[in-house]
Order: C-alpha cells, then sequence, then structure tokens
C-alpha cells in the first residue's frame, strides 16, 4: 500500500487506528512499532480528542498538527534502520545517520531554556505552531488508555489501606475529583481494592467514557442520589463506584455540609494547567471554553481561586479525619498561588506511597500487542504468573485485570515489576514471539511517573531525602542510558503531570520481535532503565535502594 493509501485508511482525520496482524507496512518491525503505536495513541477508543490530536492529561498531543501526523507516518513508512527520525514537540524535523541497534525515533517535547519555562511562553510558542504539549506517554506513543494508570492507582489505594485501614478498605468511602484520562482510572481502582467511590467531573461526557469502559458503575447529575447510593453502599460495604457531574469544589462543600466526611481523599482534576485543564468553579464547559479565549489571565485567576477554595475543602476533611493525599496533578502549588496558604499541608502520594517501589527499581512496566490479538497478551500474563510465582501481588493484579479490564485499541497489559524482574520478562516475551506463541512483536515501555527518569519536586521528587528534588540530571542520564542501550525509541520532555516549569522526564519503548537484535537490546535496556531508580535513590541517601544497589551489583 503506498502512503497516500495508507494515510486514507489509517489516518483520515480524527479516524485513526493502528493496523493489525503480522503483516509490515513499514520496512522492518523497527519502524511498524512506533507507527502503529502512534496511532494507537490517537485511536478515539484510547485518546480522549483524537479530533485535537489530544490524547489525555489536559492537553497533551501525540504530536503537533495534522500535517505533521501524516508526515511522521510517510517518514516511518521509508524509515531505514541505519537512520533515526528526529521528532522536535511532535514534528518530524529530519533524519540522522544511526545504526540497527539504535533507536529508530528520537523525541523531545515541550523543552524550555529554565528561565522562559512557564505556561504564558509555552503558549506563545504553541500558537505560533511551534511546540505542542507532550504529557508524559502522549507524545512519547505508549499510551495505553486508562489501564495504564489504573494499576499504578490500585497499588496506591493498597498501599494506603495497608497502612491506614488494617488492609481492608471494603466500607471505607473514597472521594476524587477529575474522571478524565487518567483520573478515570480512579473508580475501577477504588472498587477493585474494595472502596466505595464518588467521583465528581464537571464534563458528563468524561463519566460516559468511563460508563462505556465499564471503569464506573453509576452516573448521576443529582448530589442527592449520589449521596444516597454511596451511604447505602458504604454501609452495606458494597464497593459500587459512583460518577456525579459536578465541580469537585462543590461537591466537597456539600458532603461537608452534610458532615460526610471521606475516609480517604485525592484529586485528579486537570489541574496542572490552570487555563486549559482546570474548570473554574461556577462556569459551564461552554462558558469556561468561551473565557479561556477571550480573557485567558482571568481565567487563570477564577482557576486560581477555585483552586484554593477546593484545596479549602480538602483540609478541613483532612483535619476532620480524611486521609488526604495529592495525586500528582500540581493542586497544591496552584492553590497556594491561589490564596490557600497551607495548600501543602497535605503530602503527595509519592512519598505517602510510591518511593519504597522506587528504591527497588520498580515503576510501570507495561506492554502493547502489536498484532492487535487479545490472546497474545493473555499468553503473556500466563508466561508471568509462571515466571514469577512468589511475587503474589503481581499475580493478583494480573488475574484481577483478565477479568476486569477492557482493552483500549491495540491489547495491552502494564503491571510493576522492578531491577531483574524487567530484564527477565522482557526475554521470556522475546523468546515467546520467536516460537511464534505470540503472533507478532510486542512493545514494552513505561509511563514516566517512574524510578529512575523523573524529577519532579512536587511528585516524583517531593522530600527527597538529601534535598535533592529538582536535580534534573537524573532523567537526561536516564535518556542517555536508554538511547546507548538501544530503545527503539527515546524522548525527553517538560512539564508532564505537573506542567511547565515544574518537571523534567525521559521516556522510552523497546520492540520485543524475537530476534537476537532484540535480545541483546533488552539485556541492556531493561536493565539499566531500572537501574537508573536504584542508582538515583541510594544516591540520595536511601537504604532500601543501597541494599539494592549492592544486590545487583550497581554500586562503584
Ligand atoms: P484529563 O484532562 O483527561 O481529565 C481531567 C478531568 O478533570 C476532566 O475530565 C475535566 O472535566 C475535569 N475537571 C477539571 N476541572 C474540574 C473541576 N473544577 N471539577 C470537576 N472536574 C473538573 O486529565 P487526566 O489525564 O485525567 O489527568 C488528570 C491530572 O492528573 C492531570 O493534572 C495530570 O497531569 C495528572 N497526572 C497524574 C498522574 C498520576 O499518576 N497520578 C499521571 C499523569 C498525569
Amino acid at each position: 500500500m503506498d502512503a497516500s493509501s495508507f494515510i486514507k485508511k489509517y489516518a483520515n482525520h480524527p479516524n485513526y487506528f493502528a493496523p493489525v496482524g503480522s503483516k509490515l507496512n513499514a520496512k522492518s518491525w523497527q519502524t511498524e512499532a512506533p507507527l502503529r503505536m502512534l496511532l494507537n495513541n490517537l485511536n478515539e477508543e484510547v485518546a480522549e480528542d483524537p479530533s485535537n490530536l489530544v490524547v489525555y492529561g489536559g492537553s497533551g498531543q501525540a504530536a503537533r498538527d495534522t500535517d505533521s501526523v501524516k508526515k511522521i507516518i510517510e517518514l516511518l513508512l521509508e524509515l531505514d534502520n541505519n537512520e533515526s527520525l528526529l521528532v522536535q514537540s511532535g514534528k518530524p524535523v529530519g533524519k540522522v545517520r544511526t545504526h540497527e541497534q539504535a533507536p529508530r525515533v528520537l523525541i523531545a517535547n515541550s523543552n524550555l531554556v529554565p528561565a522562559w519555562s512557564t505556561w504564558e511562553h509555552f503558549e506563545k510558542l504553541k500558537s505560533d505552531g511551534l511546540m505542542m504539549f507532550g504529557q508524559m506517554t502522549a507524545g512519547s506513543w505508549i499510551y495505553i488508555g486508562t489501564q495504564g494508570i489504573l494499576q499504578g492507582t490500585y497499588e496506591t489505594f493498597v498501599s494506603c489501606a495497608k497502612r491506614h485501614f488494617n488492609n481492608s478498605l471494603y466500607g471505607k468511602l473514597l472521594v476524587s475529583g477529575g474522571l478524565g484520562g487518567m483520573g478515570g482510572a480512579q473508580p475501577l481502582a477504588a472498587t477493585m481494592s474494595g472502596a466505595t467511590f464518588l467521583g465528581a467531573d464537571i464534563d458528563p461526557s468524561r463519566i460516559e467514557k468511563r460508563l462505556a469502559t465499564k471503569y464506573i458503575d453509576k452516573m448521576t447529575f443529582s448530589y442527592d442520589e449520589a449521596r444516597d447510593w454511596i451511604l447505602d453502599a458504604k454501609k452495606k460495604k458494597k464497593n459500587i463506584s459512583v460518577g456525579l457531574v459536578s465541580d469537585i469544589g462543590d461537591l466537597l462543600e456539600k458532603l461537608l455540609e452534610d458532615n460526610i466526611i471521606p475516609d480517604i481523599l485525592t484529586d485528579q482534576t486537570s489541574a496542572h494547567d490552570p487555563v486549559h485543564g482546570y474548570i473554574p468553579n461556577g462556569l459551564s464547559l461552554s462558558e469556561a471554553n468561551n473565557l479561556r479565549i477571550k480573557d485567558p489571565v482571568q481565567y487563570k485567576e477564577l482557576s486560581l481561586k477555585s483552586m484554593a477554595r477546593h484545596v479549602s475543602f480538602m483540609l478541613k476533611m483532612k483535619s476532620l479525619g480524611s486521609i488526604t493525599f495529592d495525586y500528582g496533578n500540581n493542586l497544591r502549588e496552584f492553590a497556594k498561588q491561589g490564596g490557600e496558604k497551607n495548600a501543602f499541608h497535605f503530602n503527595g502520594f509519592v512519598p505517602e506511597y510510591i518511593r519504597p517501589l522506587f528504591c527497588e527499581g520498580k515503576g510501570p512496566f507495561r506492554w502493547v500487542a502489536l498484532s492487535g490479538n487479545s490472546d497474545d497478551i493473555y499468553v503473556t500474563d500466563k508466561a508471568l504468573i509462571d515466571a514469577f510465582p512468589e511475587n503474589k501481588n503481581m499475580i493478583r493484579w494480573l488475574e484481577k485485570a483478565r477479568k476486569k479490564v477492557k482493552f483500549q485499541g491495540l491489547p495491552s497489559r502494564i503491571c510493576w515489576l522492578g531491577m531483574g524482574e524487567r530484564e527477565k520478562a522482557g526475554l521470556i516475551f522475546n523468546d515467546l514471539v520467536k516460537s511464534g506463541k505470540i503472533s507478532a512483536p510486542i512493545v514494552i515501555g513505561r509511563d514516566h511517573l517512574d524510578c529512575g527518569s523523573v524529577a519532579s519536586p512536587y511528585r516524583e521528587t517531593e522530600g527527597m531525602l538529601d534535598g535533592s528534588d529538582a536535580v534534573s540530571d537524573w532523567p537526561l542520564l536516564n535518556l542517555m542510558s536508554n538511547t546507548a542501550g538501544g530503545a527503539t525509541w527515546v524522548s525527553f520532555h517538560h512539564g508532564g503531570g505537573v506542567g511547565m516549569g515544574y518537571s523534567q522526564h525521559a521516556g522510552m519503548v523497546i520492540l520485543v520481535d524475537g530476534t537476537k537484535r532484540a535480545e541483546s537490546c533488552i539485556k541492556r535496556v531493561l536493565h539499566n532503565d531500572p537501574a537508573l531508580g536504584i542508582i538515583r535513590h541510594s544516591d540520595a541517601g536511601y537504604d532500601k535502594a543501597n541494599n539494592n544497589l549492592k544486590k545487583f551489583n550497581l554500586d562503584i
């Protein structure tokens, strides 16, 4: 098929989908893989808003504009295995000479010189057509729909249950805001861990999407109805989830009036972007859309004030006993800017629940079946259960995921694996492809919410023992290690999760195609990537990471 027929079939804006099966369209699987994953990121089953090329996380895009998508496709269809494509904030800008074991695509998204790294400057560049916001896995072509965040959210809730609720969330009420691409994982993660869930989203279409994918059980526009449902469920210890169409601040205010204090309280509205993400209290969706175009300065002011109000209710609930944590959207910083001076009086989820996992090199390891065949994922699930019989947590998750998770786009799976485990899993998958037990190659990647590839002082690196929260040499070292190691595509981003000026982070994806070349790349990349997490945390003084440094012979 020539490029223009291919584009007509698979990238007829806004209808994108990845080719499936084992037949190549590009010259090799090394280029077919990024091609399928770019198209998969934009598939309407996966992306929040394909018509604007937005994948998730507020305005996180997979490519800068439709011409860029077409050009990337054309280039990937023709690229040889001794070349690498350069993508600058979603636009293809050149090819460089490399070699067979080098990455086929080198991506840089939304990076700005530090003194210019504000949303205002970024927006100017964006409106001049010079940049896009890549979020984390949107611009690095390894977003897998809401499942991607589901397991991390589940791990967080389970860890919270262990710490505060004697290991059980049955009969406990978990309240949160935001049911978008990432936040939409909360209801299912909550019910999977036993809790009753109530979430607010101002946009009904977001809750409808969660209903359609079975991530949420019920939806209503009425506060009274939502309240009655959850009180009844809590009493009967029934783990149901309810989505209420409402501003989150309004929901918390009403719950306080009714003296309903959640056991666990968090938030995943798109607070990281006060102009294009968070919706100010009191505005309808269309009023918000109009105002952000007409007067972004006033919009931002209203947004910051609303976040201050929202966080003031969270603080009140915390003082009344709710276990309260920030869920990685920079809500506290913007609430502080909006006038809530105690906004940082609750912690982020990483220092609370995730850092011990980072000290083991753990993070959201994920893989996708390029064949489009769900059975390929079930084969990998079984292979992991057989390979890690001691990892009861992982087995419990894989069994639950098989029953509960509806695939979006190409079938995929996620589970948190650490040092040693990732390399072992990668090599097992490579053998399964080689022996034909999996019908086509797979790709392995990860989120940037990760142990060794992120500098984000209000999230992944909040409260580091040695105060090195803002040191971004680490994600650069991660990028360089994965490039030198032979990942199939690598990326370096700015602003993901928490917004412009607040984070820098690196991504990687590696092709598993059953070849010797893949085997040697896997042995390097899936060793180096988690190793960076252990090295980074050991350098910051964490004992657990120090022990792992010795255990895995990483000390120098
Ligand atoms: P999204 O844009 O897909 O969804 C955000 C949702 O918040 C939207 O549905 C929007 O309608 C809703 N919303 C905005 N203002 C609201 C208000 N005042 N009241 C009620 N609802 C409101 O974003 P997402 O992908 O779900 O990400 C959510 C946030 O989490 C982002 O800030 C993102 O950067 C951050 N994030 C968190 C993690 C994590 O691991 N916890 C990872 C990546 C990103």
